[in-house]
């Protein structure tokens, strides 16, 4: 994904750059939040963030995610089998898209229902492909990347929570039902800022995200409204750093207050800041465009900055820390059980 300020309206731009411009700036009262007003935490299941590193270390392992390549192919597969064998409903949703460069790509998303018939229904989002080009990287800047927190994390907490969930006997599932919904070439997209020499035949903000933009204009499941969704991004580095981003403020604030506040409640609030982020184009834009109320759980500094391993070589398994899978998978998972 890729800072986006073309879809904001003036007046928010004015707001941005102020907000920009003054990157310390807190909201005192709500950095404030009293744990003891808080509803208590339900009793949710351990998240294993042992499990979900293997299934991060797994991707990787079969090398970058892009698409039109063996490696692609054979990690979506990966990816099916192990939402199958933990007795999910999988859909796969084919699609060809155009890039940004003219490329076709050759795309699937990546749709797994756990209790699909349950009327109640929460859905995570992440992408799985990988950025084919390190174009951020210091020296490397045309080789693929690892996207090692940059896809494989967020797949790799899909597929832990899909398997706690499976392992519940009927008596502790939740009241809700979760739709794994796997985006595929998002990060496919044209950044101007690195790109400039090349051609970008689509817009600024389309050029990303072609799964979601896919999806959102063909949904599966058909006519799909679960109560809110929460995408995942870039979930898996060291010292990740969660502010609420401005796009979900605006579509979701009672799912931005309800994930936040469950985070503190576990003792994660280093990982997830009481601190508001201009808005970047994700596929939470097109989730949100179709109908989901979406948020988005994305490595990005209040200041409007991303890691410095975004799209970037360092963007490997040595980046990646199960203390933050944990308090991502543990906050998700808790989340889940609260509804
Ligand atoms: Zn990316």
């Amino acid at each position: 994904m890729n800072l986006s300020l073309s879809r904001l309206a003036p007046a928010s731009l004015v707001a941005l750059l102020l907000l920009t411009a003054c990157p310390a700036k807190k909201d005192t009262a709500e950095t404030e939040n009293n744990a003891a007003s808080q509803p208590a935490l339900p009793q949710a299941p351990a998240f294993n963030p042992d499990s979900a590193y293997a299934y991060t270390a797994k991707q990787v392992a079969f090398g970058p995610r892009v698409p039109n390549t063996k490696a692609h192919v054979q990690t979506g597969d990966w990816i099916i089998g192990q939402f199958k064998a933990a007795g999910l409903t999988v859909k796969e949703q084919p699609f060809e898209a155009m890039a940004f460069d003219g490329k076709m790509l050759k795309s699937r998303n990546i749709i797994a229902q756990y209790m699909p018939q349950a009327p109640r229904r929460i859905a995570i989002f992440t992408h799985w492909d990988t950025r084919p080009f390190a174009d951020k990287d210091k020296e490397k800047k045309n080789a693929p990347l690892d996207g090692a927190s940059d896809g494989a994390s967020g797949v790799g907490i899909a597929l832990e929570i899909a398997r706690v969930l499976s392992q519940q006997k009927d008596a502790a599932a939740p009241g809700v039902g979760v739709d794994f919904i796997l985006f595929d070439s998002e990060d496919y997209g044209y950044d101007g800022s690195t790109q400039g020499e090349k051609k970008n035949l689509l817009g600024q903000q389309e050029s990303w995200c072609l799964g979601s933009q896919h999806w959102a204009k063909n949904m599966v499941p058909a006519n799909y409204k679960p109560n809110y969704g929460i995408l995942l991004d870039m979930v898996g580095a060291k010292n990740g750093r969660f502010s609420r981003e401005d796009l979900s403020r605006q579509q979701a604030r009672d799912v931005v207050d309800k994930v936040w506040n469950t985070a503190a409640q576990l003792g994660y609030s280093d990982y997830f800041l009481f601190s508001d982020s201009p808005g970047i184009t994700d596929d939470h834009v097109f989730t949100n465009q179709a109908g989901v109320r979406t948020i988005d759980i994305i490595d990005f500094l209040p200041s409007g900055e991303f890691q410095p391993y975004h799209h970037t070589t360092q963007d490997n398994m040595s980046i990646i820390d199960k203390r933050t899978l944990k308090a991502v998978g543990q906050t998700l998972l808790t989340t889940i059980y609260a509804e």
